[in-house]
C-alpha cells in the first residue's frame, strides 16, 4: 500500500528533506552516527533514571520477606507465604540480588540471603547466609 504522506522523507537527525531510496532514513554517514549516539546516550540516561526505583523494589522485596521471616531460618528449614498475599504488600518477583541452585538442581531467586521460589498460590522462602556475600 502507498502512503500519500510518506513521498519526501525526512533526515532523523537534522530533518533536512531527503532526495534518494525511499528507505533513506539520513542524508549522510555524519547523521546516522550522530543520531545514534545521541540516542545510546538517552537509553543509558533513562537507564540510570531508573535505577534507584529498582533499588527500592529490591529493598522493599527483602523487607516484606524479612517481616514474614525476621529469624535466621534453620538449614533445611522452608517457609511459605501466600503468594497473592505478597503480591498485594507489593511484593515483585521479578526483582531480586542473585541466583541460587540447590542441591536438588532447583533454582531460587535470592534478595540478599533471603530466597524465594514463587508460585500461583503460594511462595517458598528459605534462608541462604552465603548468598548475602559479594
Ligand atoms: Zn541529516
Amino acid at each position: 500500500m502507498e502512503n500519500q504522506t510518506q513521498t519526501t522523507n525526512h533526515c532523523a537527525y537534522c530533518e533536512k528533506p531527503l532526495h534518494g531510496r525511499s528507505d533513506m532514513k539520513f542524508c549522510n554517514d555524519h547523521c546516522r552516527n550522530t543520531f545514534n549516539r545521541y540516542k545510546r546516550m538517552a537509553e543509558k540516561i533513562a537507564e540510570h533514571e531508573n535505577t534507584p526505583e529498582i533499588f527500592r523494589i529490591i529493598k522493599r522485596n527483602y523487607e516484606i520477606l524479612k517481616k514474614a521471616y525476621p529469624n535466621p531460618m534453620k538449614d533445611n528449614e522452608n517457609g511459605m507465604i501466600d503468594s497473592p498475599l505478597l503480591k498485594q504488600k507489593g511484593f515483585n518477583p521479578k526483582f531480586f540480588t542473585s541466583v541460587l541452585i540447590d542441591a536438588g538442581g532447583q533454582p531460587w531467586h535470592c534478595v540478599f540471603e533471603m530466597g524465594f521460589i514463587t508460585g500461583d498460590k503460594s511462595t517458598l522462602v528459605k534462608d541462604f547466609p552465603q548468598q548475602a556475600q559479594p
